[in-house]
């Protein structure tokens, strides 16, 4: 036992004792009533610690503990909580088990470098972390037998401020791991903690691993600051995406290599492995080196890797995929091409493209199914690496799709969950992708549906105040700053959002193409239009660090009078408040670099209507009534030239559309016709676009077939 567990024991009453479990478990992230629970421990210490259930046990007083210990209402509400942890993570017939009980024994690793949980463990840097967060989820509530393996990164997602400049600046606060849900990992032989070597390239580097509950799923943590390692050994999973090509080839052979190696150490023995993106695609050479060792071929050994592994690419910019010059190759796997049997050409041919070491064409080929994230990022997919294959045409490119999608427990405002509670069904949850029960989203009534938007917006708002009044008593933040915040946002006004990524193919520069016309829109004295921005730039990214300037310091600018703001610090906690309590979230990506998009999703399941760009998840979700497409008619190789139509049509529908619709209302001061629209976004997106039918798809059409070919080809 270790000391963390000992204190929690000590301080909680034997009644009370389950609560550590369940604080253990990020299944309490996305269950209602656990999160009630916390939130009666200490509803200060709930806000104050932005959700954290072990902080909150911490740091809540013993006095608390003594009085809900014989409070019969929270006993009652804590055992309800308790039987349903049980039921969903150890009893239950869940999904999959009905679907494939034949199947059940048989492990699915997912891997993937970021994991976005939830805001208490900041290992992820965006949308691709928040989705493998969500797949995860998705995976224990079907009830997948689902092991994930990622990497513990202690300096995790920054912290953002600004100068005084403008510029963004980024702190690296260190992860405190005993307020983290995190536990030290036990090997499957021998006492103790999972301590384990792993060799990189020259030197032996130990790893510590670290699990974390995921409903029915366990999610391993990779993590190199153990003493015994040398000071640069150390920094190896500091950080996301840190440092140079070299430190980030040693990141990759530690998922890939090392991930395999400790899944086999815990005692899995999966028998598909999904590789989320390629930086995970060293596990196929380990797994060749397995075989290898076994008394295969390495051709031999190619099939039984093909059948088992599924590879999902999420990137359709040539320059986004990883790729290592052939010097560093060399450098770190020189020992291990003879393992495999083979020659320096043959192992560097597995992933040459252009004259570099391609992670992207290493996993294409040793991965017998990949898929794309979206349908026109299958199709820009399958264009792009077209030229790995002979005999293959851009149609018949072994590429796929799964269209993305969002956890919606996960992402749900508690407003509307109770609305859908009410009027579609006591068990949404449980149906959620069932288009027939979201019909009856028709008889929801209208004032209600907008009542509860209107009660999520103003919660937003009020976070929003809250952050800044914290930040001014803090650090004193001038008033241009505070202007910037967004305390001036009015309630009863349009608001229109964009979070995301300051990558510059966003484009978060669109709207201001025309600074005059944009005034207009703001400063209507009876139908203002006001912009919220969040984001943050990656460190290294001096454009999209450009672009938050730009932007930070028109938000702070008086002539735009507090009608843009921009929240700092977007993470997702904070995105949760925004694409539950803005009235449009607007998305304008360079078509075709938004390979499907994820917040988008989460808004129009709050009743968020997507302003956005013919790109990505969008292309496939809008049905011309429930949101608005901008699209400037034609498509143009300059891309200044673009940007200028696609403004253009952007302000052109604001004026002409969105914002008459918003402010036309009815005796009630309901706005009838947006109420409308917001139905039909919930009615036609909600079920399609959640990570529900995602990992059904993902198990049906990639996991199950790959299994079955794994145990025929186990058996000839
Ligand atoms: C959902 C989410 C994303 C992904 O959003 P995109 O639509 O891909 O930009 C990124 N960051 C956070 C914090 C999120 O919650």
């Amino acid at each position: 036992m270790n000391e963390e567990k000992t204190g929690l024991q000590a301080k909680l009453t034997p009644r009370l004792a389950r609560l550590e479990e369940l604080a253990y478990n990020f299944w309490w992230s996305w269950h209602r009533a656990s999160r009630d629970l916390f939130k009666q421990l200490d509803l200060q210490l709930w806000a104050t610690t932005r959700h954290n259930p072990i902080r909150i046990l911490l740091e809540t007083p013993s006095e608390n503990i003594q009085r809900l210990t014989s409070d019969p209402l929270f006993l009652r509400d804590l055992d309800a909580v308790l039987m349903e942890l049980d039921k969903d993570v150890k009893n239950g017939r869940p999904w999959y088990v009905q679907q494939h009980p034949d199947l059940q024994q048989h492990t699915i690793a997912y891997f993937s470098a970021e994991f976005g949980l939830h805001t208490s463990l900041p290992i992820y840097s965006g949308g691709l972390g928040v989705l493998s967060g969500d797949h995860i989820k998705e995976a224990s509530d079907l009830g997948l037998p689902f092991v994930a393996i990622g990497f513990l990164y202690e300096q995790g997602y920054f912290r953002q401020r600004f100068d005084a400049s403008g510029w963004q600046e980024a702190i690296y606060p260190p992860l405190n791991l005993a307020e983290a849900a995190l536990r030290p990992a036990r090997c499957a032989e021998g006492e103790g903690e999972c301590l384990f070597t792993l060799r990189i390239g020259d030197r032996d580097v130990l790893l510590k691993v670290w699990e974390t509950h995921v409903g029915r799923t366990r999610l391993y943590l990779m993590d190199a600051n153990v003493e015994q390692n040398a000071p640069w050994d150390r920094q190896l999973t500091a950080r996301l995406y840190g440092g140079d090509q070299e430190m980030r080839l040693q990141q990759e052979i530690i998922l890939g290599i090392g991930g395999v190696k400790i899944l086999r150490a815990l005692g899995y023995n999966p028998r598909v492995w999904h590789i989320n993106e390629g930086h995970a695609a060293f596990l196929c050479l380990e797994r060749a080196r397995e075989y290898v060792a076994q008394g295969l071929s390495f051709a031999e050994a190619q099939g039984r890797i093909r059948a088992g592994a599924v590879f999902t690419t999420h990137t359709p910019v040539p320059a986004g995929h990883d790729t290592f010059d052939f010097g560093l190759m060399e450098k770190y796997f020189y020992p291990f091409w003879p393992q495999l049997g083979m020659s320096r050409e043959e192992f560097l041919g597995l992933g040459n493209h252009n004259d570099a070491f391609n992670m992207t064409k290493l996993a294409l080929l040793l991965s017998g199914r990949a898929n794309g994230v979206s349908a026109i990022h299958g199709a820009v997919s399958r264009k792009m690496w077209v030229n790995l294959w002979d005999n293959v045409t851009e149609e018949t490119v072994p590429i796929q799709h799964v269209t993305n999608g969002v956890h919606l427990p996960s992402w749900t405002g508690e407003a509307m969950h109770r609305l859908y509670r009410k009027h579609i069904s006591p068990d949404w949850v449980k149906h959620q992708d069932d288009p027939l029960m979201w019909a009856r989203i028709e008889d929801m009534p209208e004032e209600e549906l907008w009542q509860a938007h209107v009660a999520m917006k103003r919660k937003m708002l009020s976070i929003i105040r809250e952050r800044a009044r914290d930040a001014r008593i803090q650090q004193a933040t001038p008033p241009d700053q505070l202007l910037a915040s967004g305390i001036f946002l009015d309630p009863d006004a349009l608001v229109i959002g964009f979070a995301r990524r300051f990558a510059t193919y966003k484009r978060a520069y669109l709207i201001f193409n025309d600074i005059e016309r944009l005034k207009r829109l703001i400063h209507d004295r009876y139908r203002p239009v006001q912009f919220l921005f969040a984001g943050k730039a990656h460190p290294a990214d001096d454009p999209g660090k450009m672009l938050l300037q730009y932007i930070y310091n028109i938000a702070r600018n008086p002539e735009f009078g507090g009608r843009i703001a921009f929240v700092e610090d977007y993470d997702m906690h904070v995105s949760r408040y925004l694409v539950q309590g803005v009235d449009v979230w607007l998305n304008t990506p360079r078509k075709p670099n938004e390979a499907s998009g994820t917040s988008g999703m989460k808004a129009a399941f709050n009743g968020v209507l997507n302003l956005s760009i013919m790109d990505g998840w969008w292309a496939e979700a809008y049905n011309g009534r429930n949101g608005w497409s901008i699209d400037a008619g034609a498509e143009y190789e300059d891309t200044n030239w673009q940007d200028g139509a696609d403004a253009n049509a952007l302000y052109h529908i604001l004026e002409e559309q969105v914002v008459p619709l918003y402010y036309q209302r009815d005796r009630d001061d309901v706005p009838r016709g947006w109420v409308a629209m917001m139905k039909e976004a919930i009615r036609t997106i909600g079920p399609q676009f959640s990570t529900r039918r995602m990992v059904k798809e993902y198990t049906e059409n990639y996991y199950v077939p790959a299994l079955k070919e794994t145990l025929a080809l186990e058996k000839s």
